[in-house]
């Protein structure tokens, strides 16, 4: 799955997914998706809503299980069960949501402590000074004695990046961290993702359908589409892809491949029924 230019990229990936198949119920969401994440990137995971991005860091973070196939992190495959190895794995990945789930009765300082409190036996002189240098990391370390609900949207999912990363993780995983923010938050998001992958040695993950901003974070691109990986590349080999597909999802084309029309009975038939 490697292309000749990119192929350094992939020795020894963060994560790697094989032949993964998965389905809700009766619904296919995955069918044979192969995927692996270069360590110490930016990778960022594209497709349209509902195409199963969520789902898919749900499989990384050992949340969900595939019907099919396996899902390594590390090296080490992801443990089916949950239980004490789990736990020891999802140590070493942060997860940012998109709704970033601040405990709201909790101050900012509080919020970026409560891993520390809950996974570690850490002294209270240890855990000031790591909330401290966390916060100092997204700027926020004057609003430690802040409310959740006297931040703005942009704030908060500072607060839970702070907090995202406060037990030193290895990779951390982004659910849709634009959505919702106005254009100088969304810069300030964009640019705390690429300093702290960089800065902290981190891998990370994003998942996003926004082409624009994806594309200008990311160091390595795929696109979901049908159950698969409908494309994969630099930013740059995206965005010139020749590819049908890929060029309509990077273009936002109406037309294409990918059809516009939800599957519906023949319109004529429709239409023909009305007396
Ligand atoms: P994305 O993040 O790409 O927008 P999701 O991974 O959230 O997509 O969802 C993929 C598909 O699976 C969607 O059609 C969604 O409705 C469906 N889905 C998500 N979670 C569940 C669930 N727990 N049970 C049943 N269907 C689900
Ligand atoms: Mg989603």
């Amino acid at each position: 799955m490697t292309t000749p230019d990119n192929s350094d990229l992939f020795t020894n990936p963060m994560v790697e997914i094989s032949e993964m198949h998965f389905a809700f119920s009766e619904r296919p969401i995955f069918a044979g998706l192969k995927m692996a994440i270069p360590r110490g990137k930016v990778t960022v995971i594209m497709g349209p809503s509902g195409c199963g991005k969520s789902t898919l860091l749900g499989f990384i973070g050992g949340r969900l299980r595939p019907n099919k196939g396996q899902v390594f992190f590390d090296g080490e495959r992801v443990p089916q069960k949950s239980g004490p190895p789990l736990f020891t794995m999802r140590r070493k990945m942060g997860m940012l949501f998109q709704s970033s789930a601040l405990l709201t009765d909790l101050s900012v300082y509080e919020n970026v402590a409560f891993p520390l409190r809950e996974q570690t036996d850490l002294p209270e002189a240890i855990i000031r000074i790591l909330v401290a240098m966390k916060l100092e990391m997204v700027g926020l370390r004057g609003a430690r004695d802040l409310m959740p609900s006297e931040l703005s949207g942009g704030m908060a999912r500072r607060v839970a990046l702070a907090r995202a990363i406060v037990l030193d993780p290895e990779m951390i995983m982004y659910d849709e961290p634009f959505v919702g923010l106005d254009p100088i938050s969304m810069g300030v998001i964009m640019k705390l993702i690429r300093e702290l992958n960089d800065a902290l040695g981190l891998t990370s993950i994003v998942v996003t359908h926004d082409v624009a901003e994806g594309c200008s974070i990311a160091d390595y691109v795929y696109l979901l589409g049908e159950g698969q990986v409908a494309g994969h590349g630099t930013p740059e080999e995206m965005l010139n892809s020749e590819d049908e597909r890929v060029r309509q999802f990077m273009n936002g084309l109406p037309d294409g491949p990918v059809g516009y029309h939800y599957p519906a009975d023949p319109y004529l038939r429709d239409i023909s029924t009305i007396e």
